[in-house]
């Protein structure tokens, strides 16, 4: 296990901490403060032992460039809202000016640095930024789990130089997270959906020797169906998947569950004509939008003697309202389970959370690549760097 902050004294310590707080803006303001809140455990608890606190993050893909409107002001004024009490955010994450401002914070004091993005320096994990990123500190705490799949200055880097534990929220990731992916409770039930087969088939193929069924359903299940053969129409399929996607079929067997009904549409639109279908009657021109009324019930049969659920991928266009309901019933399902639930993904999180049943999860993970990387049980380069 890595150790953490509750294993170091950090009183009157300056500590670096690598949150996530790659949020969305609307009109220059936070829009949805998910992962600011999300670190809030590690934040208030280095205040109260005393430490002298130094946040950095990425925001956005500014490619190495200063970008006014990736400038984390709008998050300073977020996190001293929820902190109550103003906090001071510096103009760069290194130099001369973030040094003094470094220097003059007080014990219980926190400190906001910019966007690490900025400095080309950051994504190519070079050497000396990382080292000056050190220099600021004595200590440096990971707290960013959604960032941790990725070799950064930031993330990685820096956790040579200096003592190097996991925040709270690392900690309660992989706390939750490692069970399931080493040692599930059985009946163990995936829920699959999303986008695209392409960037989840290391997850698939990890989950499938762990899981007694998989579940699934979204863009992810037309190319499943298509793969099987299934009338597709127009939905959205991974053509350049199709081989894979028998491959894993033929593995599963009678472990992958795939819908039996759908909600069809003419278009992904919210003015488009739709009605519910069984599965493989979609005409040309139409798309499978969402899983149907039925798959919904067949869904919940499976799911009702689970000891453990993992959810990764909406099983519909659930931006879209029509096409939201498949989505919204399985996670009230969820929500009534006994069972260990837990949801990953940023938009299996935020359809969890339009659903209104986030806190009936057991964990609704803050990592969307991190987490399928995870999953699969590949290296997690700002993980092993840690002490
Ligand atoms: P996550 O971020 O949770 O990992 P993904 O990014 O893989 O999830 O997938 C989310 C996207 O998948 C959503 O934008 C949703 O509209 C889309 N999607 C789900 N089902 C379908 C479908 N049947 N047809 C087209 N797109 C779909
Ligand atoms: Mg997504």
């Amino acid at each position: 296990m890595k150790k953490t902050i509750k294993d170091i004294d950090v009183s009157n310590k300056r500590v670096l901490v690598r949150v996530d707080f790659n949020v969305p803006f609307e009109n220059g303001k936070v829009a949805d403060a998910t992962r600011i809140r999300a670190a809030l455990p590690t934040i208030r608890e280095l205040i109260d032992r005393k430490a002298r606190v130094i946040l950095c993050s990425h925001l956005g893909r500014p490619k190495g460039k200063v970008v006014d409107e990736l400038r984390l002001d709008p998050v300073a004024e977020h996190l001293s809202d929820l902190l109550s009490t103003s906090i001071p955010k510096a103009d760069d994450c290194i130099g001369e000016a973030a040094v003094s401002q470094v220097h003059d914070l007080k014990a219980g004091e926190v400190l906001l640095l910019e966007n690490t993005r900025f400095h080309s320096q950051e994504e190519a994990n070079d050497p000396d930024f990382a080292k000056k990123l050190a220099s600021l500190a004595d200590i440096y705490v990971n707290d960013a789990f959604a960032a941790a799949h990725r070799a950064h200055a930031s993330t990685e880097g820096v956790a040579h130089h200096l003592p190097a534990v996991a925040g709270l929220l690392m900690e309660r990731e992989l706390i939750v997270l490692e069970p399931v992916r080493e040692n599930p409770e059985h009946p163990f039930m995936v829920i699959l959906g999303g986008a695209k087969v392409s960037l989840k088939i290391g997850m698939i193929k990890r989950l499938l020797e762990k899981a007694d069924e998989i579940l699934v359903g979204g863009g992810i299940g037309n190319t499943f169906l298509k793969a099987k053969g299934v009338t597709t129409g127009d939905s959205l399929v991974e053509e350049e998947q199709l081989d894979a996607a028998e491959q894993i079929l033929e593995k599963a067997g009678d472990s992958l569950i795939l819908p039996e009904d759908a909600v069809i549409a003419d278009s992904a639109s919210s003015g488009a004509s739709h009605q519910t279908a069984p599965i493989g009657e979609v005409p040309s021109g139409w798309q499978v939008a969402d899983i149907g009324p039925q798959t919904v019930k067949q869904f919940k049969e499976k799911l009702d003697p689970a000891k453990m659920v993992v959810w990764n991928g909406p099983l519909g266009v659930f931006e879209t309202e029509p096409f939201a309901q498949g989505t919204f019933a399985v996670a009230r399902v969820l929500a009534e389970l006994e069972a260990t639930t837990i949801v990953g993904g940023g938009d299996s999180a935020a359809a969890v959370n339009e659903a209104g049943v986030s806190d009936k999860m057991s964990h609704v993970s803050t990592g969307g690549g991190a987490f399928l990387s995870y999953m699969e049980g590949k290296e997690m380069p700002a993980l092993s760097a840690l002490d």
